[in-house]
């Protein structure tokens, strides 16, 4: 246990473009806020290439490029942004809270969630040791399609996120073996349509992954199982993507915040950052399942911040709600 315990007015969990856009706009605000970075300090972006959709940057930026344009701006007003893992928190009474590594302990006047989501994974042994490895296994086929050029790749899953990947695969691959679970997509029919008519993508229904081949290094190929003949084949391989979706990382707030069946935080005033908890608010995917997009985390970021600075001056008669944000 910690000795002694902080005090803080606005703390931010998680360093995406929802924390560093909240921490910009609570900064401006008088709010002096803390931002703990988490695990993955830039959040999911981090992990991608070119960002060539966030207005402002005409030519792209790259994701890590902008998440450290996004911490300069944040620290520029004064943010006090950390390295720090935010493992428990107790959303019980009017303080809220929060432990770091186990051991500090922070109360907050108002908490922002910005902790985004993380890509799921099937959890074979032989994926996780060559995803660990960097020897190719990947969830995010925009940040590693590039590696695979002019090689053979499988991608396992059957959305949206499947097709749209499979399908910026397809340019960059000499062949794309789609994995589908079931006898049919879950992607909408004219994703799927889009896949099926790519002339070097080639769809195994009914097919799930058995082991990711590789020889201790890198990934050379896959062993598959036809789940209605029990029939396996290998296929040769140089990369195996995975996109059967996320999960938010919400664990730890599951005692405290309404959750969707998902995981999702559920918005307690539609329109709001509000959770169900006074104080608490949320921005970015951590409640969005819909978007995720980089800009749209953005406005919620802004939003929590809004949300924040007028639930303190309600609350307290001498915080002053700045007029800097209005401008
Ligand atoms: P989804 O949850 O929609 O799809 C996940 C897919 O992965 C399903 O086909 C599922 O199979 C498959 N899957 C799950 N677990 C396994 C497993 N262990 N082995 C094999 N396959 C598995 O996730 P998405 O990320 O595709 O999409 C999330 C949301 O985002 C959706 O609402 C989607 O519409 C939206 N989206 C929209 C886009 C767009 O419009 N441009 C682009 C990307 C996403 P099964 O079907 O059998 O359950």
């Amino acid at each position: 246990m910690s000795d002694t315990i902080e005090k803080v007015k606005c703390l931010i969990i998680g360093s995406g473009p929802a924390g560093y856009t909240a921490a910009i706009y609570a900064a401006r605000a008088n709010m002096k806020p803390v931002l703990y970075q988490g695990t993955q300090p830039g959040g999911q972006l981090t992990t991608t290439n070119e960002v060539e959709n966030f207005p402002g940057y005409p030519d792209g930026i790259t994701g890590p490029e902008m998440m450290m344009e996004l911490q300069k701006q944040a620290e520029r007003f004064e943010t006090d942004v950390r390295n720090g893992w935010i493992t428990k928190v107790d959303f019980s009474g009017d303080v809220h809270k929060v432990w770091v590594n186990d051991v500090k302990e922070i109360h907050c006047d108002t908490v922002i969630i910005s902790t985004g989501a993380s890509a799921k994974y099937l959890g074979l042994e032989s994926e996780q040791k060559y995803l660990k490895l960097g020897g190719g296994v990947s969830a995010c086929a925009v940040c590693d399609g590039f590696f695979y050029r002019n090689h053979e790749v499988v991608i396992v899953g059957a959305g949206d996120s499947a097709c749209e990947e499979a399908h910026y695969l397809s340019k960059l691959c000499k062949k794309v073996t789609m994995l589908v679970r079931r006898d049919e997509f879950r992607a909408s029919k004219i994703m799927a349509a889009r896949v099926a008519n790519t002339e070097n993508i080639e769809i195994l229904f009914n097919t799930e992954t058995d082991e990711v081949l590789g020889d201790g290094q890198v990934v050379t190929g896959v062993r598959v199982v036809n789940n209605k003949t029990n029939e396996k084949q290998e296929i040769p391989i140089t990369g195996f993507f995975v996109a059967i979706g996320h999960k938010p990382n919400t664990d730890i707030f599951k005692d405290y915040l309404d959750l969707d069946d998902t995981g999702y935080i559920i918005n307690a005033v539609p329109g709001t950052s509000k959770t169900n908890v006074d104080g608490v608010f949320v921005s970015g995917d951590a409640a969005d399942h819909v978007y995720r997009q980089a800009i749209t985390a953005a406005g919620t970021g802004c939003m929590a911040a809004l949300d924040a600075e007028r639930y303190l001056a309600a609350k307290d008669a001498t915080f002053e709600v700045s007029t800097s944000n209005y401008n």
